[in-house]
């Protein structure tokens, strides 16, 4: 076999990626042209690429290295699991102790009545078991028609047919058939890009209510679940306006329709709380977990159940499962994450070190005349770009050209910031000291004004 390692060059290991690895969400010919940047290996905040660059990883990954890169002791747990069991399943009336272990731990740390754990490999099984899991609950208490699952425009709740129809991303939905019939999607929360003239307090209300709208054009008797995420990630950094999160439990509540709290990104202190609905004031039926649950060491995701929906579940057979459900190696290490998170604090550096720290970064960045707000909630930011802020105007160009130009910029004096559309996404690991957001700040202040420069200079402004 060929070896293929970081000592070969840069060029060649581009060319043999683009000859033989399909990226998701790419446009592979493209990126061929350009060629990946190849990341090497990574430590902290900093990642590495082949070319020896040290880049601040403002975006956790995808969202999920929350405790940084190159912690020993998640190395250590995983080798020590291997070597003791690397996989047995928990389908055949077995079981090991890294899946009873993290079970228990998490039920812990869950809001209080949430007790039971589904484990799945990533957050889009774990949105499908969701999924099914809401729709056997009704059928076993009688009701098989209420069915139906309310979601939101620009929801992300995962890649598969499942969990790719429960979101409610447009250009994912162009694409394969999606979305499965049963799945309806209201309006988003999203004030800066669509709440026009309304105050924040009047256009969160407003959106909450097309829930309820929702509800009754389909009738409640029909509507199993609403799901979401107590923050959307994916879609922008989306933080609801005040008013949104306590009128959408009011419906649910109001109308016995099941809330799914999708934590993928929100978990696991990235919003300074355990979970997202904590922050938000949610009181979930069901949460979705995956990515901070290991500090994405491992890929492991799961649904943690309220008691009412496990006591029905848990008297029959429910014909679903993965066979990496409860991995033991991934559960040794999810469990492992969780106990340095509470042994080093990290909540704590969250909400008093690093918090702060961010907010005080971005709202500086705030000033710059290409950014239009500020929404920052924890350690989860997004900078809309707009040429007006005072209209929170859309450039004149297709949307995302903007945020893919002050990506490649961000890059260029290597910083990972994302962009969705034309807004910059900060997501960095939890851990992140001070002087380390200084440094993005620096950077990103940096990109930002070679942005502004490039726009003015070609009359893009
Ligand atoms: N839900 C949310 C909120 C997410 O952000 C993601 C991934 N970005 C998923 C679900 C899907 O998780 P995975 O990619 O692990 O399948």
């Amino acid at each position: 076999m060929t070896v293929i390692s970081n000592h070969l060059p840069t060029a060649e290991l581009q060319a043999l990626d683009a000859a033989h690895h399909m990226h998701p969400f790419t446009t592979n010919n493209e990126l061929a042209e350009r060629g990946a940047r190849v990341i090497t290996s990574g430590k902290g905040v900093y990642l590495r690429d082949s070319e020896g660059n040290e880049i601040l990883d403002a975006m956790a990954g995808l969202w999920c290295v929350n405790l940084g890169y190159g912690r020993e002791e998640l190395v250590k747990v995983a080798a020590r699991q291997m070597q003791e069991l690397p996989f047995y399943n928990t389908f055949f009336n077995t079981t090991h102790t890294p899946a009873i272990a993290l079970a228990a731990e998490l039920a812990k740390l869950a809001p209080e009545g949430l007790n039971h754990v589904f484990f799945a490999g990533s957050g889009s099984e774990s949105n499908d078991t969701n999924l099914r899991m809401v729709r056997v609950y009704w059928a076993e208490k009688g009701q098989p028609e209420k069915s139906h699952i309310i979601s939101r425009k620009n929801a992300y709740h995962g890649s598969s047919v499942g969990s790719g129809s429960l979101g409610g991303m447009a250009y994912m939905h162009a694409q394969g058939g999606l979305p499965i019939p049963g799945i309806h999607h209201i309006g988003q929360p999203d004030w800066w890009a669509e709440g026009g003239d309304q105050t924040p307090e009047e256009f969160g209300l407003a959106r909450a209510q097309e829930l309820e709208a929702k509800i009754l054009e389909l009738g409640a008797d029909k509507v199993a679940a609403f799901i979401a995420e107590p923050i959307q990630g994916a879609g922008g950094v989306i933080i609801p306006p005040s008013t949104y999160w306590p009128e959408i439990q009011r419906i649910c509540d109001k109308y016995n329709v099941l809330i799914i709290a999708d934590e993928v990104i929100c978990g696991f202190g990235r919003t300074g709380n355990w979970f997202g609905s904590t922050t938000m004031g949610i009181k979930p039926h069901i949460m979705t977990i995956a990515k901070g649950l290991s500090s994405g060491y491992m890929p492991i995701g799961g649904s943690i159940v309220c008691d009412e929906i496990a006591e029905v579940i848990n008297a029959i057979e429910f014909n679903h499962g993965y066979t990496y459900s409860g991995h033991p190696v991934c559960a040794a290490v999810a469990l492992e994450n969780l106990r340095i998170m509470q042994d080093e604090n990290v909540l704590d550096h969250v909400n008093n070190v690093a918090g702060p720290a961010l907010n005080a970064a971005l709202t500086q960045l705030g000033d710059h005349p290409l950014v239009g707000g500020v929404n920052v909630k924890g350690m989860m930011a997004s900078l809309p770009l707009t040429p007006n802020k005072a209209t929170r105007a859309k450039f004149a160009m297709d949307a995302g050209t903007v945020g893919f130009m002050c990506r490649e910029r961000c890059f260029a004096n290597n910083l990972v910031m994302r962009h969705v559309g034309d807004r910059m996404i900060i997501s960095p690991p939890l851990t992140i000291t001070a002087d380390e957001v200084e440094i993005f700040h620096k950077r990103a202040k940096t990109a930002l004004d070679e942005t502004y420069k490039a726009l003015k200079d070609g009359d893009m402004l």
